[in-house]
């Protein structure tokens, strides 16, 4: 609600609106990748689709990150590293799981002995996106859900 002033305008909003939008306005994934659905992970952050206008900047370090986004094949071996970087990392913190390996194991999942079945065996998963591998616009609808998921939070709970 807006109330015009003799200096200007005040803004009356109810506080979990603000930090909710605050929040979502400023996802920071963490810049690392796994396998193939990284390449895409890696496009969808170029120039041509420009995800610097919805507020997400990949970040060099877990401690500067708030989002993992999980793409690619999750083995035992990487599987400790993961869960480490994710309790690195600033909260309140989301997981995206892109694509088929990291939501069940993908192409690996019946002989793949080597493959964890699914990140959300290791980390909490927020959205999953679905695809070998998905599109950069699958991605990037992948974050919106997540910008969607945050609104309607409750902002004490993160
Ligand atoms: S889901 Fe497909 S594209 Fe993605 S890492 Fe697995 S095999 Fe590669």
């Amino acid at each position: 609600m807006d109330i015009k002033t003799g200096e200007g305008k005040i803004i009356i909003t109810p506080i979990d609106d603000l930090i909710n939008w605050a929040r979502l306005s400023s996802l920071w994934p963490m810049g690392f990748g796994l396998a193939c659905c990284a390449i895409e992970m890696m496009a969808t952050n170029a120039s041509g689709y420009d995800l610097d206008r919805i507020g997400v900047f990949p970040r060099p370090s877990p401690r500067q990150s708030d989002v993992m986004i999980v793409s690619g094949t999750v083995t035992f071996k990487m599987a400790d590293r993961i869960r480490r970087l994710y309790e690195q990392m600033a909260e309140p913190r989301y997981v995206i799981s892109m694509g088929s390996c990291a939501n069940c194991g993908g192409p690996y999942w019946e002989h793949g002995y080597h493959v964890v079945k699914g990140i959300d065996k290791i980390i909490p998963v927020d959205i999953y996106i679905p695809g070998c591998p998905p599109r950069p616009e699958a991605l990037i609808g992948g974050i919106l859900k997540l910008q969607e998921k945050i609104r309607q939070s409750d902002f004490r709970s993160a």
